[in-house]
This record gives structure tokens, sequence and C-alpha cells, in this order.
């Protein structure tokens, strides 16, 4: 079939195709499908003619090699035409640093919504704060209300959709619409849908990050951040990276982007399998609440129908009110899910949380133990299973 409109153009790849095709130079890879992993700093001249000139595809490994430019061509071609450059940081926490660090001067203030991702709060209060930048948390639901927390020296506004472990949904196009007037960039943590399922650079946001570790890698073996910035933007972000010296490994890069091939068909799967686990949890009488904005009984739905073309694996419940012990029986009981912080991989893990103790605009206030669960690749028939003999020795224990 012809791809191609009456004009002869050829139409715009899918997003799914160019997740495989983009950043791949078979003539310089000399025939195999994948690029080498260049471990390098130096980089030889071949004349002091190119040495004064800097001249060459590279100049020093940690402004790049053939393997970075790979990713960052898969990157941006995942991102869509609003990205003007991706910038790899070794985590994703070194990715939401690098892109406040990038817009910030002493004097300004940062707004944050409340359910961010905590270490997100905790550079903005120590380290921020140390530069002489004041941060303000935001009710994650208040959309285009964000007109009233801006001031004049308001530089940046931080969202996270869902927001991390309560899930919920922000109405980012809103903020950034307000945002936007004010002359203050808005930076998304899009770790939870990544590109793929928001198209945060489509909605308003000018610098997206995502903790690469997750999803894009996929395989919990890697720590990886990106930035990805608008037009408006990279010039400050790569500016940024350079100054701080941020890069990344080589075999980390080459992961990542060998992650990044088959997100596609893992999210797919992590969407399908974490919704029929939702919709499973909700009949659950151990069940009191599912935090997944998936879920057509969410508070979070409607913008999440409308802002994003599917989930990932992560949602939250909220138990019935029960003691410790019984929420430390289902920890013990399940094997499926194991016990262990980040998400993202092939396998599923189930966490206790409580945001109680560090929210600031917003009370968290649940009424009853709160798990964090992150579906992985498993059958869902195994894990309704495997939850099952967790619900027993949690209802024993109660
Ligand atoms: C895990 C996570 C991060 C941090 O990523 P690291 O690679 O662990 O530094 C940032 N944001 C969100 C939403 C995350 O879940």
């Amino acid at each position: 079939m012809d791809a191609s409109d009456s004009s002869g153009t050829p139409a715009p790849l899918s997003t799914q195709t160019r997740l495989v095709t983009a950043g791949r130079d078979t003539a310089a890879q000399k025939g195999f499908v994948n690029p080498p992993v260049v471990h390098g700093s130096t980089v030889l001249y071949p004349t002091a003619a190119d040495l004064h000139a800097h001249r060459g595809e590279y100049s020093y490994g940690r402004h790049g090699t053939p393997t970075t430019k790979a990713l960052q061509q898969a990157l941006i071609a995942l991102e869509g035409p609003q990205c003007a450059g991706v910038g790899i940081t070794p985590s994703g926490v070194s990715a939401i640093s690098t892109a406040l660090l990038a817009v910030v001067k002493a004097g300004d203030h940062v707004l944050v919504c409340d359910n961010a991702y905590r270490p997100t709060r905790l550079f903005c209060d120590q380290m921020l704060n140390r530069l002489g930048v004041e941060t303000s948390y935001f009710d994650p639901l208040i959309g285009a209300g964000i007109a009233s927390h801006l001031r004049p020296n308001t530089v940046a506004v931080v969202v996270e959709a869902p927001g991390s472990q309560s899930f919920e949904m922000p109405d980012i196009p809103a903020i950034a619409a307000v945002a936007k007037q004010h002359g203050a960039l808005v930076i998304d943590d899009n770790t939870w849908a990544t590109p793929l399922y928001h198209r945060s650079l489509e909605q308003g946001v000018d610098i997206s990050i995502q903790a690469a570790t997750k999803y894009i890698g996929g395989h919990s073996d890697i720590m990886f951040g990106t930035v990805s910035a608008n037009a408006a933007a990279w010039p400050k972000v790569s500016e940024a990276i350079r100054l701080l010296g941020v890069c990344a490994g080589p075999d980390d890069v080459f992961l990542a982007l060998r992650g990044l091939r088959t997100l596609e068909v893992r999210l797919a799967r992590h969407y399908q399998a974490g919704l029929d686990m939702a919709r499973w949890l909700t009949a659950r009488p151990e069940v009191q609440r599912v935090l997944h904005p998936g879920l057509d009984t969410d508070p979070g739905h409607a913008i999440w129908k409308r802002d994003f073309t599917g989930a990932s694996g992560l949602f939250s419940i909220v138990l019935q009110p029960a003691p410790q012990a019984a929420v430390d029986a289902l920890l013990d009981t399940v094997s499926l899910f194991g016990m262990g912080y980040s998400w993202g991989g092939f396998e599923s893990l189930v966490i206790p949380f409580d945001c109680a103790s560090y929210r600031t605009a917003t009370q968290w206030n649940p009424g009853g133990p709160a798990l964090r669960l992150h579906i992985g690749l498993e059958s869902t028939d195994d894990l309704k299973a495997d939850l099952e003999r967790g619900f027993a020795a949690f209802n024993a224990a109660r």
C-alpha cells in the first residue's frame, strides 16, 4: 500500500512505527540493526584545522556518542514535532533537578503540585531553597485556579499526572494555559504514561521529563532519565546539561534504547492487565477504593480520557481499616508481587505508602491503609490468585 497523500508527500509514520525505525543508521552501523555501545571520552581530530574549528560529528564523550545520538533521535521521534531536543541523564531524579536548574535563578519562585514525586519536593525544599529559589505547593485539582498562586517571580510550574502514589489527575492544559500567559514554563513528570500515552509537549508543557528507569528501560535493570523540551525551553535545558556535566553511561544508554523499541507492546499489556486488575480489585470486599484514572468511577477519569490515550500498570488501592499487622500479613503472603521501590519493569510489585506527613497544600486521609501496585507481565489469573491468598491472610489478621 502507498502511504502517500494525493500530493505525493508520504503520510507521517505512526508513533508505533517511529519507535522501531527512528535513530537507526544502518550504513554507519556497518549493516547491524543496533548502534554499537560506544565507550568513549576522547574523540580524535584528523587535522589541526579540524581541531581549531571543532569540526566533526562528535567532539567529546560527555557531549554525545553514536549510542546517545541513536537514543536521542528515537526519543525525539516518540515525542513528536513539538520536541526540539532530548537530554539524557543518569536517573529520573537527575532529569528533574537538571530541568529545574535549567530554568531558575536566585530570587525566583516555583510552583509544584502537591502530589509530585517526593524526591522532587526534597530537591525543591532543600537544594533550590539553598540557592535562593522559593517553592510553594498547590492542589493538583486546581486547574485554571493556578492563576491565584502565580507570583511576579514565578518561573516554573511543575506537574505530574497522575500524581505519584495517590493518582489525582491535574488538568495540565488548563494549568499550562494560565502559566503560559504569565510567562512561566511548565515542567511535567511524564513517567507514568510515557509520551506514548500522554503527549505532554502538545498539551502546553515546555519540559517533559521521564524516569526512563521505569517503562523506557522496562526491565528493572537501569537507572536513567530523559528531559524533552520544546523550542522555547531546549536552549536552557541543553545549556544546563552542558554546564552541569550531565551524561549517562553507554551501557545504560544502550539498554534504554533497547527498551524503547518494545515500549509499545509492553505498555499495551501493562495498560490492559492493570485495568483488568483494577476492575477486579474494585469488587473485593477488602478494598475500599481503587485509585486508577482509567476506571470510569475515578474522579480523574474525564481528564484522563481527554488527555491520555492509555494507562500504565501502576495504581493504588485503599484497604478497609485494618491494623498494620494485617497489611504486613498480606505483604508477607503474596509471592508474585515483590516488595520494592521503583516500577515499570516486567514484574509485579506492591508497596505500602502514606503521603500524609509531607503533603502541604492538600490532606491525605484515605481512611485505610494504602498500597501501590505495579502490574507486570505475568498472567492476571495468577496475579489474582496471589492477591486472593494475600487477602485471606489480611482477613485472618484483622
Ligand atoms: C521513579 C520516579 C522518578 C525518579 O526516577 P529515578 O530513576 O529513580 O531517579 C521520578 N518521577 C517519578 C514519577 C518516578 O516514579
